[in-house]
């Protein structure tokens, strides 16, 4: 067949805006590359003023700004946290590196978030926290899920890795928790290759989280020149990343809407363009409810049995087109097990992670690409 001589279509590229590297010439130039640095200063600042949050702390991953949330909490062993199963292991592990025992929710089909009709059942004496995941960049029920953490007196951690830029009534997806987690990793919309940042939503966690970031100094507050000297003043480690990373990272939030505009194109031609195919093939396409706008990171659909997803993949890739599925549920993981997860406590979570299928999306490929995609996705028939 005459595609068998085009080349492969990756799953993934990192988006390239044109400015990373002469960032990273100023940023060496200035001789300035540890952390906290000017390209920091405006990173933190561009985030703070497009999405309207009190505190942005550039981190060195998502991970890490989890950590930093997990931290702030005080969390200690005896205490819970409510995670949903289907998630990347770093929105459990940040929480239980502090003691704190999981406690895993089921998703929703239609959107895969958790599912906070199941939040009542899960809520314990012992609970201290939520960590709600907007799979894809679609938000959670975030006022229903606020609302029943208020009742209970638990914090909201959003973990945002992947909804940056996205809305919920209007309101930005990272700002609807007491404090949030985004990430900068080199799959995420927008990226330094390794890095995050945590969002200070609830003024009281800003000085402790300045402290926490700076090896548990106030180290932030002597270079400000509030005091004379910085010491030790309470635990923390080092969460900054080089300013080589933030200069980059510059580059690639000074030209969101660009990167945005392209995932959202994206991922509405392949709606549009798969529709008739996927009613006709049994197959579910994402779902994004009225009051969300989503971030457009992943395009998703759910296969009708684990044969079909098998199938597709070796079809799309014997047809050049790199594609991928996504998390194993952490409930029936060896740690998960561990804390407690046995099969059947996320029944969802359990069907949806053999079926789901996810295809290439980011700035990078062409239109030309993407029909190629699309064609062979419709050539198959589960
Ligand atoms: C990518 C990701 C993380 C972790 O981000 P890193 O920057 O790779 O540490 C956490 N949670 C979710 C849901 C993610 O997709």
């Amino acid at each position: 067949m005459h595609t068998e001589t085009a080349t492969s279509i990756p799953f993934s590229r990192p988006a390239v805006t044109g400015r990373e590297m002469q960032y990273v010439s100023e940023a060496l130039a200035s001789g300035h590359l540890s952390g906290d640095g000017p390209f920091t200063e405006r990173c933190q600042a561009l985030l703070e003023e497009t999405l309207g949050t009190r505190k942005a702390f550039l981190t060195t991953s998502g991970t890490h700004a989890l950590e930093m949330a997990a931290f702030l909490l005080d969390l200690k062993p005896g205490d819970e946290f409510i995670v949903p199963s289907f998630t990347f292991v770093s929105t459990a592990n940040a929480f239980a590196l502090r003691g704190a025992r999981p406690v895993f929710c089921d998703v929703r089909p239609e959107t895969l978030n958790l599912d906070e009709r199941r939040l009542p059942d899960l809520i314990t004496s012992q609970t201290r926290a939520i960590v709600p995941v907007h799979y894809a960049g679609v938000a959670c029920d975030m006022d229903a899920i606020n609302l029943l953490a208020g009742q209970h007196d638990v914090a909201v951690i959003e973990d945002n890795a992947h909804g940056l830029f996205g809305s919920y009534y209007g309101r930005p997806l990272g700002t609807l928790g007491a404090l949030s987690a985004q990430s900068f990793h080199d799959t995420k919309n927008y990226t330094c290759g390794e890095g995050g940042a945590l969002l200070i939503n609830e003024p009281q966690f800003t000085t402790t989280a300045e402290i926490i970031r700076e090896k548990g100094t106030n180290r932030s507050r002597f270079f400000r020149g509030e005091i004379d000297r910085y010491t030790w003043v309470a635990l923390g480690s080092s969460y900054l990343p080089s300013e080589l990373l933030a200069a980059f990272l510059l580059a690639q939030l000074e030209h969101r809407t660009e990167i945005q505009e392209r995932h959202r194109t994206l991922w509405l031609r392949y709606h549009e363009q798969l529709r008739e195919w996927a009613d006709a093939s049994g197959v579910q396409r994402p779902t994004v409810p009225e009051q969300c706008e989503s971030s457009y990171h992943i395009y998703y659909m759910l296969m009708p049995t684990l044969d079909a997803r098998t199938k597709l993949m070796t079809h799309l890739r014997s047809r050049g087109v790199q594609v991928a599925f996504h998390y194993q549920p952490l409930h029936t993981s060896e740690m998960g097990e561990h804390f407690g997860g046995r099969v059947g406590h996320c029944p969802v979570t359990e069907r949806i992670v053999d079926l789901l299928i996810r295809l290439p999306l980011y700035p990078a490929l062409s239109d030309d690409d993407q029909t190629r995609v699309i064609d062979a996705v419709r050539e198959f028939h589960p």
